[in-house]
């Protein structure tokens, strides 16, 4: 029998349950708060490219999302991306080459989370504030505009943790679940500047004061533009500076960039400050996802594994195969 499945944040995760759930013959519909889909797989089109600005790359560890990697490759979704990649720390900047395989969305992040919705039916810019429960045992969605959707067999919550407090209210459970995940801000900077720096860096680890990563993103296969650079900041020192105006903060880590660089960087031709709250969970965490088969209410999202893309995609591969396992 097919249900009507509602899934709330058509980020990676929601995608992922969409996915499967749809393919397993149910009638899925994908809320979202914002414009596009993504969540934070973001990219951001300018004159000077695309910029990506949430995740930079993903590894795969696990069988299985290795083996969806491969189909992904084969449609041109996804690319490999091997940055000359460097480290700093108290011994300076040095080249940290490593083995590891790293993947990006191509030509930009979203183009893969794009090409992954394919067929799926999304509703966007609409932001469901709760979820009401009906005589039926049926769910209804109201949105900010006051705003029904449904009715709703079972639905899947796939919004990042503090998110999804509110709308896990009917699932005590879950909601004190989720209650318990801290989520940590971060703060990005896009740059891009007329003429490429003079650095051999493509990739640099940094973990340390105000700056987290910085990736040259115009070393990714398919940013075809002009020399771009996206700056990370550390979770701490977002926290510190969460309220503090773009302007500074643009500077303070554009001063940080050209320290850990050893250049003098020169004007940019373009630059923009991106604020995320919920950057990443402070914590890993082993609950897969969250069920309450008996309400038909689900949740998942990188909170419930640790904040990587490859643990958002298997929430959401969990939350689908518990729903699926309790028609
Ligand atoms: P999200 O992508 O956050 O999706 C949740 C969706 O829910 C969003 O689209 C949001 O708009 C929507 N939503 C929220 N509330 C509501 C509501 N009430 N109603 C409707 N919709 C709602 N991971 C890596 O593996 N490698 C990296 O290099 C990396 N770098 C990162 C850099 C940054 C700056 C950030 C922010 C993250 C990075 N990550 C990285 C982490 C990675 O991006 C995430 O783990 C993954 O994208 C999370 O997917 P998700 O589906 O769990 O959540
Ligand atoms: P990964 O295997 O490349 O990195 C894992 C960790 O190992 C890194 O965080 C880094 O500290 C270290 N590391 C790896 N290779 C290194 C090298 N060559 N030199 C020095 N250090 C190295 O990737 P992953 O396990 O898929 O991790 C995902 C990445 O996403 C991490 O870098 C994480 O910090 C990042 N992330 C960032 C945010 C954010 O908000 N900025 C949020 C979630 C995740």
């Amino acid at each position: 029998q097919s249900l009507n499945i509602a899934i709330i944040g058509a980020g990676l995760s929601g995608i992922s349950a969409a996915r499967s759930l749809a393919a397993a013959g149910h009638a899925v519909v994908l809320f979202d708060k914002s414009r596009g889909s993504g969540g934070r797989l973001s990219s951001k089109r300018t004159e000077f490219g695309n910029f990506d600005l949430g995740a930079q790359y993903f590894t795969a560890r696990d069988h299985g999302f290795r083996q969806e990697l491969k189909t992904w490759l084969d449609a041109r979704y996804v690319e490999e991306w091997t940055p000359n990649l460097y480290q700093y720390d108290q011994n300076g900047l040095q080249l940290s080459a490593d083995n590891q395989q790293r993947f990006v969305g191509y030509p930009r992040m979203t183009a893969w989370s794009r090409g992954l919705l394919e067929g799926l039916e999304l509703v966007s810019s609409t932001r469901i504030e709760k979820l009401q429960a009906q005589d039926d045992g049926q769910w209804l969605l109201l949105d900010d505009q006051q705003q029904t959707h449904g009715p709703f067999a079972r639905v899947v919550v796939a919004t990042p943790a503090p998110q999804a407090v509110p709308l896990l209210a009917p699932a005590s459970q879950l909601a004190q679940a989720a209650s318990q995940v801290e989520m940590l801000p971060g703060w990005t900077l896009a740059l891009s500047f007329a003429e490429p720096l003079d650095t051999q860096v493509d990739a640099c680890f940094v973990r340390q004061g105000p700056i987290d990563w910085i990736s040259r993103n115009s070393s990714k296969p398919g940013r075809e533009q002009s020399d771009s650079w996206v700056i990370q900041s550390t979770p701490a020192w977002a926290q510190e500076h969460l309220d503090t105006d773009k302007d500074s903060i643009a500077g303070s880590l554009q001063a940080a960039f050209s320290e850990v660089l050893g250049i003098k960087v020169p004007a940019t031709q373009f630059s923009h400050v991106h604020r995320w709250l919920y950057a990443r969970p402070g914590q890993q965490c082993e609950w897969g996802a969250l069920a309450a088969p008996e309400l038909g209410l689900y949740a998942c999202g990188d909170w419930c594994l640790g904040g990587r893309v490859e643990n958002a995609w298997l929430s959401g591969q969990q939350a689908a195969r518990t729903l699926l396992s309790k028609p």
